[in-house]
């Protein structure tokens, strides 16, 4: 059996800790890896590893930290296929989703490449009498990352390339059900020349992330996965005078007014909530029908073309939507449709009895749909991050937005409608991070930052764009004195310094 291990100082470092997971195909259910789990001393082989680069990565130039940041955008697109092939083969989404995800984590090395602007400082010049005053940003040190098994490679991207191009070293831990994509990653940065230490990977769970909160020499960590572990992990980075950006959960709400396009609105609805199984942070989980007619015309748009997904193996091409992360998981998400009938709910469409012939031991579900889907009910209370799409039926926009803002998650959602003063006043008055007008799924690109609002995020800043950039840096205010040679003043004077 392949063993997939940790990466450090530029060299594949076995695992030594004596425990190990198992990595499935999700398509055939069948093992595939042993995973080694590290134990605290290996995180801190990682740790040390980082911390030494540092010394010398935070005075590399911006030209040079630049050159390997392009090398490194040109090595990834080149590799995009094999990632791709990786990602599907242990996350289980279909190759053109798994083409599209580093694509997107593309657009955040492009952002770093541009990092020589994005730290550029301020300056005000004779603040007063040969006295000037620059504002500067520097690294923080060693930083880490901890991530979720969803997006295998786009999640890791978010986060260390704009820390690396800031002048950090990163080590990262990301999910042991999907972790051959962050060994390519932290290959191809090796191939592009970034220096030993600069990024590490640690493959591991709960002991190597609680050791890398615990650590004294990590300065700032950055985590992505479930709401819970997301407020423990920011209540542990805390404890240890750690800077700490979150991001959880959520529960995405798609609100469709009376005079939207329904057909359009049924197709948006149906990628977002279905693509990649649902197990995305910004699917679409509960579409908000405002009206009965809106909801009657919508439900049975949604249910002609969910029944008409085709659901098969990742790397088949014909295939739509792949297969749920583990058993277990899709164990959780197939309970949620008797439950949300004996709740009262009408299941539309029920996917749980699917097989797909030739890979009956894989980890499928087909689609669900689940009209009048209340707030009690579990199917709207919990994530259910599989493809369950609830719908949720209200009298109006007010009620609407009641509704959506009486979510504990506030990380993306959308209106639909041809009314674009409606589609104005929802995007003020909503509560979510993100928000999308006739877009479904408005994951920002890579210049603008990402990040949801109440339990979707701890912490105070989004990731990448110019809030990554200042989550991987800390300001330094410098005042400095150069008097003209010709015209200089000296003197005792023992009172407080003012500018004139
Ligand atoms: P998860 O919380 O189970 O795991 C995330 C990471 O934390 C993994 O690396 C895991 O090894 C580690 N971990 C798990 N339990 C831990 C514990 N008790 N202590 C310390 N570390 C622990 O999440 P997941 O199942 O891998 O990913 C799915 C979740 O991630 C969903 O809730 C989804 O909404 C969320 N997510 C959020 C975003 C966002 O941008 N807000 C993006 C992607 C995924």
């Amino acid at each position: 059996m392949r063993t997939i291990s940790h990466f450090v100082g530029n060299e594949t470092l076995s695992g030594s800790s004596g425990r190990s997971g198992p990595v499935y195909d999700p398509a055939t259910g069948r093992q595939t890896a042993e995973v080694d789990l590290a134990s605290p001393a290996e995180v801190d082989r990682a740790v040390a590893a980082a911390h030494e680069a540092f010394r010398s990565w935070r005075g590399a130039s911006l030209a040079h930290r630049t050159a390997l940041l392009f090398r490194y955008r040109e090595l990834l697109h080149a590799h995009r296929e094999e990632l791709a092939r990786l990602i599907t083969a242990e996350h289980g989404k279909v190759h053109a989703d798994a083409l599209g995800e580093v694509a997107r984590g593309l657009e955040i090395v492009e952002l770093a490449c541009s990092i020589p602007t994005l730290l550029k400082g301020e300056l005000s010049t004779q603040v007063s009498n040969g006295v000037d005053v620059a504002s500067i940003r520097q690294p923080l040190g060693v930083v880490a990352g901890v991530t979720p098994f969803n997006f295998p490679a786009m999640v890791p991207l978010w986060m260390f390339p704009v820390a690396i191009a800031c002048g950090n070293t990163f080590v990262l831990k990301p999910s042991e059900k999907d972790p051959s994509a962050s060994l390519l990653l932290a290959a191809l940065a090796r191939d592009a020349g970034f220096p030993p230490g600069v990024l590490n990977v640690v493959q591991g769970d709960r002991p190597a992330v609680e050791r890398l909160l615990a650590h004294p020499d990590v300065a700032a960590v950055s985590f992505v996965g479930s709401t819970p572990v997301a407020r423990a992990v920011q209540r542990g980075a805390w404890e240890h005078g750690k800077r700490v950006q979150a991001l959880g959960g959520a529960k995405n709400h798609m609100l469709v007014l009376p005079d939207a396009d329904l057909d359009v609105a049924a197709d948006n609805a149906i990628n977002a909530a279905y693509g990649s199984a649902g197990e995305r942070c910004m699917a679409v989980s509960v579409v908000v029908a405002v009206g009965e007619a809106t909801g009657d015309a919508l439900v049975a748009r949604l249910a002609r073309r969910a029944k008409g997904l085709r659901i098969g193996p990742g790397d088949d091409p014909s295939s739509e939507m792949g297969p749920l992360i583990t058993a277990e998981h899709r164990a959780r998400v197939a309970a949620y449709v008797p439950a949300a009938r004996e709740q009262g709910a009408e299941v539309v469409v029920d996917g749980t009895g699917l097989v797909v012939p030739g890979h009956e031991g894989g980890f499928f579900l087909g689609v669900s749909l689940l009209d009048r889907v209340t707030p009690e009910m579990d199917a709207y209370r919990d994530e259910i991050f599989g493809p369950v799409l609830c719908v949720a039926r209200v009298a109006s926009y007010d009620e609407a937005l009641a509704l959506i803002n009486g979510s504990r998650w506030g990380n993306g959602t959308a209106v639909f409608t041809r009314d674009g003063g409606a589609a104005r006043r929802f995007q003020l008055e909503v509560e979510a991070g993100m928000v999308g007008v006739n877009v479904p799924i408005p994951v920002p690109v890579g210049y603008h930052s990402f990040g949801g609002w109440k339990e979707s995020l701890f912490g105070d800043h989004h990731v990448y764009g110019p809030e990554g950039v200042r989550f991987y840096t800390r300001g330094k205010v410098i005042t400095s004195r150069w008097p003209d040679p010709a015209t200089a003043e000296g003197g005792i004077n023992l009172g407080f310094p003012s500018n004139h």
